[in-house]
């Protein structure tokens, strides 16, 4: 055997910035550039939908209804209940033979949703209450600055959009977290009671309002919210509020190699998911779906768990007077989700030959779950033998990995849904660190070589 022949019999991890040109790094730091606004300006499912409709938009994509007649060439979108979106282009090749290329992500992340009946006044403030949304670590959420972001739908069933505190002059929120100097119990408590859900009340103000008898904070905070926004309490009861990082996505390292921000599980996906479906130049018919409810499950009807999905394909199929049933057994799903990250402060956790590691590319996960893979749709190897060779012929970077050791804990992603519908199905993600934190880790190659490997399952 010769020198380099020997060399590849062992498989090493390749960290893309040793490799990578003038010219790479070049592509690697100028696709993060549009990521990091996408961060700034899609804070909750809701604004990520409408801003991929709007880019759809632009690039000569028009709205999918079901029933619509479809041909060869046509670029739509399908809109799920302004949570959703699913972006799809109807490919020269017979899809009854060829399938559909499908990468589905989630755009909602965790976060900290306000109660229906959130507004209280106590002691000089006014505080909204409110009820964690995923897999929070509580106590990271106190002491940073918040935004506000989402939607009430008013008595007369208008409906009035919200976001202040992430405009440089705008108020922001915040929640309290107790001195040092009196927090020996505190201290002495679990991680997860540190800060308990019911201590996770926003600061919204704190002047009361001279003309009233009782309540003067609140009915100060109140007063202002009709005024700005035609509210009146009851109106939080039909409303969808969030209270998020007002924290913009910022290079991290002298270097600028990383990127720091709010919600990269899983926008460091669906970014690239769909840049590459708007991208892609294909013959097979390809599909973006971007889904809500993620974090609590896939559950409702914005979840991936619901049947709008299996019915699009069914629509698409019949617009195109074919069998669905075919089809979907043809079809193959990327579940891009994110992994976690080795991280070298916490290597307890972490079993390193199958473990994530910074800047060494995109990441498959062959199964996902806990314990005895338990929860996990577990993809073929001859799926996973599929994929790698797409990658490859494209010379993605890419690496393979698990969450972290055996029977230490677990995850889960969309890949079961989707995989129920008889499509085979493999997840594949960024590597974050510090996953569901108010302010997430990633690196610009790993979400570059996440586009590369989009385009390259998509082709
Ligand atoms: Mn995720
Ligand atoms: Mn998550």
């Amino acid at each position: 055997m010769k020198k380099d022949e020997l060399s590849n019999l062992v498989y090493h991890k390749k960290n893309i910035y040793e490799s990578a040109s003038e010219e790479e790094l070049k592509k690697i730091f100028n696709f993060a550039e549009g990521y990091k606004s996408f961060l700034n300006n899609c804070k909750t499912e809701r604004e990520c939908c409408s801003q991929v409709i709007e880019e759809a938009k632009v690039k000569g994509f028009s709205e999918f209804h079901f029933g619509d007649k479809l041909k060869s060439g046509d670029k739509r979108f399908f809109i799920n209940r302004d949570k959703g979106v699913i972006l799809f282009k109807i490919g020269k090749n017979r899809i009854e033979r060829e399938g559909i290329r499908i990468i589905v992500s989630h755009i909602d992340a965790p976060r900290i949703d306000i109660k229906q009946v959130p507004v209280y006044e106590s002691d000089g403030f006014c505080f909204f209450k409110t009820h964690y949304y995923g897999g929070i670590k509580k106590y990271q959420w106190t002491a940073i600055p918040l935004s506000l972001h989402g939607v009430v739908v008013l008595k007369n069933g208008e409906k009035i959009n919200i976001s202040v505190g992430d405009k440089p002059n705008d108020p922001i929120f915040y929640i309290t977290d107790l001195l040092p100097h009196l927090s020996q119990s505190q201290m002495s408590e679990k991680g997860k009671d540190i800060i308990s859900g019911e201590q996770l009340n926003v600061v919204v103000g704190s002047m009361p309002y001279k003309d009233a008898k009782t309540d003067k904070v609140k009915t100060g905070v109140l007063k202002i919210l009709n005024e700005t926004y035609g509210i009146v309490e009851d109106d939080f009861i039909s409303a969808e509020l969030s209270a998020l990082p007002a924290l913009e996505a910022r290079d991290v390292g002298f270097d600028r190699a990383l990127i720091g921000g709010y919600g990269q599980d899983d926008r460091s996906c669906a970014y690239p998911a769909k840049e590459a479906l708007f991208d892609v130049q294909n013959e097979n018919t390809s599909m973006c779906i971007l889904v809500d409810k993620e974090e609590i499950g896939s559950e409702g009807n914005t979840g991936m768990k619901c049947k709008v999905y299996e019915d699009l394909i069914d629509e698409i199929c019949s617009a195109l007077g074919t069998n669905s049933r075919q089809v979907r057994g043809r079809s193959i799903c990327l579940s891009a989700d994110v992994t976690a990250c080795y991280d070298p402060n916490f290597p307890n956790v972490f079993e390193k030959r199958n473990s994530a590691m910074l800047s060494c590319g995109a990441c498959i996960n062959k199964f996902t779950g806990t314990g005895g893979k338990s929860g996990s749709s577990d993809a073929s190897a001859e799926t996973v033998g599929r994929i790698r060779q797409m990658f490859d012929r494209d010379k993605v970077i890419w690496q393979s990995a698990e969450l972290g050791k055996v029977d230490i804990g677990g995850g889960g992603t969309v890949a079961k849904f989707i995989s129920q519908l008889n499509i085979d199905t493999l997840d594949i993600g960024v590597p974050v660190i510090s996953m569901h934190s108010p302010y997430e880790l990633i690196s610009k190659a790993d979400l570059y070589s996440m586009y590369q490997a989009s385009l390259a399952f998509l082709k």
